[in-house]
């Protein structure tokens, strides 16, 4: 069905040869005129006037505004325009700066060229009637009730011919309302922009830089598309007139797609496309450099294809990291989407596919507004979401860093805690050992107490407390070999208790002993302040050594001994009875030939005599020369 209405459609069309002509009416006001058009294509490109107005095959335009997209022929439009009923002033209005040359011809009806306009970015504005932005051409009807104007157009840009005829008076309003709302949208842009910047003077972010940028490429092409750029900025530069649009495009394309890319991060997050996007992000710059060098045709379609790439790379990239979550990405998102429609319906319309009207127009220009408000939203809340995460980790590390502090602490304090049980350890340690030291000292002392009290008690004999045995041979040994060295006489005396067996059988051995021990108190009495010493030499025998006397010496010692021993009363130790003994006494000077036990020998001999002549005396020893001690 629909099939058939769309060859019905076909058939119908090619009916409409001519278009019809136009009437200078407030009705006409405000409408592109591409309905009363007819275009003929000069494919020769140096046709003219009379050549034009001698064609037969004129086609009517469709559209309101005719736009034929890129290409290089060169246009000629033709326009019936019949006189109003109010005589006023009315002007021809073309509303696309980007034509380069554009000639407008009015012929009136008997074929006469009456008005010739020379227009287009390429041509000086100087010489028109009417300096403006736009081609503005007043309509001069004069005599003529019809006026056919041929239009020619010659552009390296699209071929697109908004056309409209207004009133003078329409015109200035109209044109002071369009001014108004692009200057609101430039100014809103520029306030982003500045806004932008000085964010980036304080955070030093490199994806402000991208976004002004984006922002200033933007606005660099909506000033050089509504010819606001040819008109102010450069005027009379048809150079820079002639770039201006493709320059802009591709910065916007570059800085646009840089500032996607770090605002999703897409390097960090390993996009698949990564790559993709960079090459597009540079082949826009190389663009943007390059343009001169770049054909005619190919400025055209590489800002189609890059722009196209761009805007999908960046859905691809949405699509992949989307997330309800983040908020960031959300307002990205809506940005994105507002400005594809744009990149859109800017590409096709550039590319003749899809045309324009004066409102789709302002609405694209509030739509550039806010997306750009958007991004510049998205951007501060990335920085909040970044500024609140890199808040986190710090809060994250403090805590880690606290942690560590604390188990750093706990080591210490177990470090310090077997420290001082090591010290303590020591410290018993060390009291160990002086005890153990004391111990010793005390051990070691005791032990020569002992050892001293075992010395004593060696050398002493047990029962009477005088000298042993043992002691006396030491001693007779030492002093006979000093007397030897000093050649100093040296006596001996050996006292014996006589008929001790019968007081012993007598009183029993306990009283013996008693008589024993006073015997020797009694010779240790009398020995005292004498140079001569007391030994029990065995028995109830008592031996005393003297030096440095001479025998009468001796002698006089042991009588005194005797006699004292025999006055001695022994009552408490063995009763009435009285005691009495017998001292044999030698003498001699010792020589180095000699032994002690000699003088042993002599003074018992001594003794032995004593007994044999009757007990309780004293006998000496009386050496016949030297040749009986020897
Ligand atoms: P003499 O006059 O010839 O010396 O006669 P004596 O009895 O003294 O001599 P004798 O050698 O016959 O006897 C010595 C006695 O001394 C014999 C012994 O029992 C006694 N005696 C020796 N040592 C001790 C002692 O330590 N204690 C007592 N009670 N008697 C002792
Ligand atoms: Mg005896
Ligand atoms: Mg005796």
């Amino acid at each position: 069905m629909s099939r058939a209405l769309w060859l019905l459609a076909l058939l119908w069309m090619p009916v409409k040869t001519s278009a019809q002509l136009v009437a200078l009416d407030s009705s006409v006001q405000g409408h592109y005129l591409g309905e009363h058009l007819s275009v003929w294509v000069d494919e020769s490109r140096n046709a003219q006037l009379l050549q034009v107005m001698q064609q037969r095959n004129w086609e009517p335009v469709r559209e309101a505004i005719p736009n034929f997209g890129h290409t290089s022929s060169v246009f000629w439009f033709r326009l019936e325009v019949q006189a109003g009923q109010e005589p006023a002033s009315w002007v021809l209005v073309n509303s696309n700066p980007l034509i380069d040359f554009f000639d407008v011809y009015g012929v009136s009806e008997d074929g006469e060229t009456v008005s010739h306009y020379a227009g287009g970015a390429q041509r000086e504005t100087r010489d028109r009637e009417i300096r403006h932005r736009f081609d503005v051409i007043p309509v001069h009807m004069g005599e003529h009730s019809i006026l056919t104007y041929y239009i020619r157009l010659e552009s390296q840009h699209s071929v697109q011919l908004p056309l409209m005829l207004w009133s003078l008076e329409g015109f200035i309003a109209w044109d002071e309302l369009t001014s108004i709302l692009t200057s609101v949208m430039l100014g809103s842009l520029f306030i982003m922009l500045l806004y932008n910047l000085f964010l980036y003077t304080t955070l030093r972010d490199p994806i402000y830089l991208a976004y002004i940028g984006s922002v200033f490429g933007f606005m660099m092409l909506q000033v050089s598309l509504k010819g606001f750029g040819l008109r102010f900025l450069w005027p009379g530069q048809f150079e820079v007139s002639a770039v201006s649009v493709f320059v802009s495009a591709y910065a916007t394309i570059f800085f646009a797609t840089t500032f996607a890319s770090r605002f999703m991060r897409l390097k960090e997050r390993q996009f698949r496309f990564v790559m993709f996007v960079d090459a597009v992000r540079w082949s826009a710059l190389a663009c943007a450099v390059l343009v001169y060098v770049l054909p005619d045709i190919m400025r055209m379609y590489m800002m189609v294809f890059l722009g196209i790439l761009a805007a999908t790379m960046g859905f691809i990239a949405i699509f992949t990291y989307y997330s309800p979550d983040d908020r960031p990405i959300k307002i990205f998102t809506a940005g994105w989407i507002v400005l594809l429609i744009g990149v859109l319906l800017f590409l096709l319309n550039r590319l003749g596919v899809v045309s324009v009207n004066v409102w789709t127009e302002q609405t694209m220009s509030v739509g550039s507004v806010i997306e750009m408000i958007l991004f510049s939203m998205a951007l501060g809340d990335r920085i909040n979401s970044e500024k609140e995460q890199k808040l986190k980790a710090k809060a994250a590390l403090l805590h880690s860093l606290n942690a560590e502090r604390e188990e750093k602490q706990r080591i210490l304090l177990s470090e310090e805690t077997a420290r001082k049980a090591k010290e303590k350890t020591l410290q018993i340690q060390r009291d160990a050992n002086q005890r153990l030291e004391q111990e010793i000292e005390e051990r070691t002392t005791e032990l020569r107490q002992a050892t001293e009290a075992l010395t004593l008690m060696v050398q002493r004999d047990p029962l009477t407390g005088t000298y042993n045995r043992h002691h006396f041979n030491e001693s007779m040994q030492s002093k006979f070999m000093q007397a030897c060295e000093n050649h100093s006489e040296l006596c001996l005396m050996m006292v014996d208790v006589d008929h001790f067996k019968s007081i012993n059988d007598r009183y029993g051995h306990l009283a013996g002993d008693r008589c024993l021990i006073q015997v020797s108190n009694v010779l240790k009495n009398l020995l005292q302040g004498a140079e001569a010493d007391l030994w029990r030499f065995g028995g109830e025998e008592f031996a005393v050594i003297m030096e440095n006397c001479t025998l009468n010496e001796a002698e006089a010692l042991a009588e005194h001994m005797r006699s004292s021993l025999e006055a001695t009363s022994f009552a408490h130790a063995i009763g009435p009875r009285h005691i009495t003994v017998s001292i044999g006494v030698a003498a001699a000077v010792p020589r180095r030939n000699q032994r002690p036990e000699h003088l042993v020998d002599l003074a018992d001999q001594a003794l032995y005599e004593a007994k044999r002549n009757g007990r309780n005396r004293v006998c000496l020893y009386q050496a016949e020369g030297d040749q009986n001690f020897a």
